[in-house]
């Protein structure tokens, strides 16, 4: 087995030093005094601890983003260039440290070592260069109302921004956070998951290295409920507060806005149809239903989790796919063979078997997994990645987004049939269609209410396209320009010319 010893580990010096608040530029004990742990979920076993920030630490951490708001260098002195040139280096640092930033993720999050290196930290380093390529590209417009009046526009950073993110990506939801709020010219407390702080401690670290003023970034890490997430969305002087989770959380934070009726951006889950049609190319799209729901152990707001197949190919593609899963290599994410590790959590561990347990009961029918592994894994938090077929579409197990590695499979007759199917959700992040027929593609794409649509393809992201989404699953876009218009402000300015 190829697994890196734990004396080995490049992040081995990180992961000893005492886990403090970035506020202010400093890192700071907690006023509360707490820690909590943060585990590794291929073993169970303490990583680190990590500090519990309360009330006091998000007031001073809000004190601070504010100030450098209003007073500190990051807008009145420096350029738009000047801010870019951060995000840039910032950018460069990632990629210096990139393995022990992705032994880091691995070991916090349990996903396989070969995702963090070759797509979670890369995706960083792309996510933070394209947004400082925007910061010095923001612009306003001229507007001709008649020739009395001069009318213009300003794009305006929103001021301090609340930044609560989840633990299925956690550098690169940092990232997606940061970029684009830091080169509008905003100021920023990001709060990252209790399950996986550290990564986000660790570019903390590299923001104070790469130049940002004090106070631009702060990090106050910390628990959800009556804790450093709450305080945060529930902020008087907070601007704005983007969010990435669950849906139940996401009506908390919209409700804890009310206050000052602080702007909200929340992108949340997904029960995604993956469509495949009896003329599709078939080996494609079996590869395509695996990486939708195998990916990320399934923990991906965007995951398939509904594979519809037409009946006529049922049996083939369940045969191919079932196959083709039998040889997943599950274990440990430090070594280089896993294909699919823990779930994050002991929590979501038990989640995703609970809704195993809910399946059967509704009747579905068990092809593969459903059970913890026995052996040298019982100690982490694995799940056997795990099929259902005969599943209907009103079903729990269709309708309730899992989180974890479990496929639905929904067999249809008609394209009117399965079109109906695939929006009945309450969700509407992604989908897919898999198929040769161009006319049908096109029509689906257009059909299904979801923020993104793939094509013969499933989970392709790119930092310059949108994504987002429809119903229950959120509101605004991140990634891509729109992105900026989460973090901007547009201003009108009449000038009297008469
Ligand atoms: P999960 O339930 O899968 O852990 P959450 O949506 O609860 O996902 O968590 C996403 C992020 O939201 C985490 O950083 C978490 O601490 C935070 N969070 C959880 N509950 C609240 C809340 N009531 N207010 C603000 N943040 C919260």
């Amino acid at each position: 087995m190829s697994l890196v010893k734990e004396k080995d580990l490049l992040c081995q010096q990180f992961l000893a030093k005492p886990k403090k608040l970035l506020i202010d530029g400093k890192w700071v004990e907690p006023e509360t005094g707490k820690t909590f742990d943060t585990l590794n979920p291929a073993t169970g076993e303490v990583l680190a601890k990590v500090s519990e920030g309360g009330k006091a630490d998000v007031d001073k951490a809000v004190k601070a983003a504010r100030k450098a708001f209003e007073q500190g260098p990051w807008r009145n002195k420096m350029s738009a260039a000047e801010r870019a040139r951060c995000l840039y280096k910032l950018a460069d640092l990632v990629e210096q440290k990139a393995d022990e930033l992705a032994q880091l993720e691995t070991l916090d999050n349990g996903k396989p070592i070969k995702e963090s290196r070759y797509f979670d930290v890369p995706a960083v380093a792309e996510t933070l260069r394209y947004y400082a390529g925007w910061a010095t590209k923001l612009e306003g417009e001229t507007i001709n109302v008649n020739n009395s009046f001069f009318t213009y526009t300003l794009r305006e950073p929103v001021g301090v921004v609340g930044q609560i993110i989840p633990w299925n990506f956690p550098m690169l939801m940092a990232a997606w956070k940061l970029g684009p709020a830091l080169a509008c010219g905003n100021t920023v407390i990001l709060k990252p998951a209790e399950q996986t702080p550290l990564s986000a401690l660790y570019l903390g670290e590299l923001t104070l290295e790469a130049g940002f003023p004090e106070g631009v970034v702060n990090i106050v890490t910390g628990l959800g409920p009556n804790s450093a997430g709450e305080f945060l969305a529930n902020h008087m002087d907070v601007d704005k507060v983007a969010f990435t989770g669950e849906d139940k959380t996401g009506r908390e934070i919209v409700k804890a806005s009310l206050g000052n009726l602080k702007r909200v951006s929340l992108e949340l889950g997904g029960k995604a149809p993956n469509i495949v049609f009896a003329d599709a190319d078939i080996d494609a799209a079996v590869k395509g239903a695996i990486t939708g729901i195998f990916f990320n152990q399934g923990q991906v707001c965007c995951a398939g989790s509904r594979l519809f197949l037409e009946k006529s190919v049922h049996d083939q593609f369940m045969t191919k796919l079932t196959e083709r899963v039998g040889k997943m290599r599950q274990g440990p994410g430090l070594d280089e063979n896993t294909q699919i590790g823990p779930q994050v959590s002991k929590e979501q561990q038990e989640r995703v078997l609970n809704y195993v347990g809910i399946a059967q009961k509704e009747g579905a029918k068990l092809v593969c997994g459903g059970a913890a592994p026995k052996g040298d894994l019982e100690k982490g938090y694995y799940v056997k990645p795990t099929i259902f077929e005969g599943v209907n579409n009103d079903m729990r197990i269709a309708q309730e987004e899992v989180f974890g590695p479990v496929l639905a499979v929904i067999p249809f007759t008609s394209v009117e049939e399965v079109a109906e199917q695939a929006n009945k959700t309450t969700f509407g992040l992604s989908g897919a269609v898999w198929t040769r027929d161009i006319k049908k593609a096109h029509k689906l794409a257009a059909h299904i209410k979801a923020g993104t649509i793939w094509v013969n393809c499933f989970n392709v992201l790119n930092t310059a396209v949108p994504f987002g989404g429809y119903k229950m699953s959120g509101y605004g876009r991140e990634l891509g320009k729109h992105s900026i218009e989460l973090y901007t402000n547009i201003k009108s300015v009449w000038v009297n010319l008469d």
